[in-house]
C-alpha cells in the first residue's frame, strides 16, 4: 500500500508538485493522466526516489521512503539505503532503457545479480520464466537492436519484474511505440494487473485506463485536480480542466 501525504516538489523556484495526497491500495491499478508538464513523471520519480521531494512523505507498506527512524527522529537514508529501498519498486520508462550491448536475458539478470546477489544460475532461470510470461522466451539471446519497440518494452517489463517488486511504476510505456505495437505491451500490463500487482501507470491510453484502472487520477499544474472511478473521471468529469483534457486525447 502506498500513502502519499502533502507532497510538494520544487525545481529551483518553480513548484512542480503542489500538495499531492494519494492512496494506492495493494493490487490497485492507478492511472495518472494530465497535460504535459503537469508533474506526472516527477511524481513517479519521487515515489522511487529518483527525485527528492522537499515537502511531504511517501510511505510504502508503512515504510517512509527516503527516511528512517533513528533515536526517535527521522533522518535521511544514505544512498546505499536508497538503492535497497528502490529495489522494491519496478519502473518502466517511455524509452526502453535496455543496455544495448546486453542480450534480453543479460538485461534481465543484471540487477538481481548485482543488487540482490542472486547466483547467475538462479537469475537466468527466473529471467527465462519472465521472458515466457511476456511472450519472448525465444528472444532471450537477442540484442535490443534486434527487437521491435514493443518487444524491447516487454523485455523492460520483465527486467523490472526480475527484482520481484512490490509496486510497478509505468511512465507512458506505450507512447514511443508505433501504433501496431501498443496492444502487445498493454496485454502484458493487463495480465500483470490481473496477477494482483500494484501499479501506477502514466498513460494517454484511456481505453486501458477504463478497463484496467481501479482509479483514475487527473493531474493539472502539479496538483491532483480530480480522482475517482474510471467511468466517473473519464465519462463524467466534474472538473472543466479534466473535461478539456479528455476531449483533446480522445
Ligand atoms: P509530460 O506529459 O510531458 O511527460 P509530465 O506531466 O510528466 O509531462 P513532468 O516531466 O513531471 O511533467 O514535469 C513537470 C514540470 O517540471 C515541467 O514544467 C518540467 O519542465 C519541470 N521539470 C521536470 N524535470 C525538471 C528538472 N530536472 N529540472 C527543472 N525542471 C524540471
Ligand atoms: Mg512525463
Amino acid at each position: 500500500k502506498i500513502v502519499i501525504r502533502s507532497l510538494s516538489k520544487y525545481f529551483g523556484a518553480v513548484q512542480v508538485l503542489n500538495n499531492i495526497n494519494l492512496d494506492v491500495a495493494e493490487g490497485d491499478i492507478v492511472c495518472l493522466i494530465g497535460p504535459s508538464g503537469s508533474g506526472k513523471s516527477t511524481l513517479l520519480r519521487c515515489i522511487n526516489q529518483l527525485e527528492r521531494n522537499e515537502e511531504g512523505l511517501i510511505w510504502i507498506d508503512g515504510v517512509p521512503q527516503g527516511w528512517k527512524e533513528q533515536s526517535g527522529r527521522l533522518v535521511q537514508l544514505t544512498s546505499a539505503e536508497v538503492v535497497r529501498q528502490r529495489a522494491k519498486i519496478g519502473m518502466v520508462f517511455q524509452r526502453f532503457n535496455l543496455f544495448p550491448h546486453f542480450t534480453a536475458l543479460e538485461n534481465i539478470v543484471e540487477a538481481p545479480m548485482q543488487v540482490k546477489g542472486m547466483s547467475r544460475r538462479d537469475a537466468q532461470a527466473r529471467a527465462l520464466t519472465l521472458l515466457e510470461k511476456v511472450g519472448l522466451r525465444d528472444k532471450a539471446g537477442s540484442y535490443p537492436s534486434q527487437l521491435s519497440g514493443g518487444q524491447q518494452q516487454r523485455v523492460a517489463i520483465a527486467r523490472a519484474l526480475a527484482m520481484d517488486p512490490d509496486v510497478m511504476l509505468f511512465d507512458e510505456p506505450t507512447s514511443a511505440l508505433d501504433p501496431e505495437l501498443v496492444a502487445e505491451v498493454l496485454t502484458v500490463m493487463r495480465s500483470l494487473a490481473e496477477s494482483g500487482m500494484t501499479m501506477i501507470v502514466v498513460t494517454h491510453e484511456l481505453g486501458f485506463a477504463r478497463e484496467a484502472a481501479s482509479k483514475v487520477v487527473f493531474m493539472d499544474k502539479g496538483a491532483v485536480a480530480e480522482e475517482g472511478d474510471p467511468e466517473a473521471v473519464l465519462f463524467a468529469p466534474q472538473n472543466d480542466r479534466t473535461r478539456d483534457f479528455i476531449s483533446t486525447v480522445l
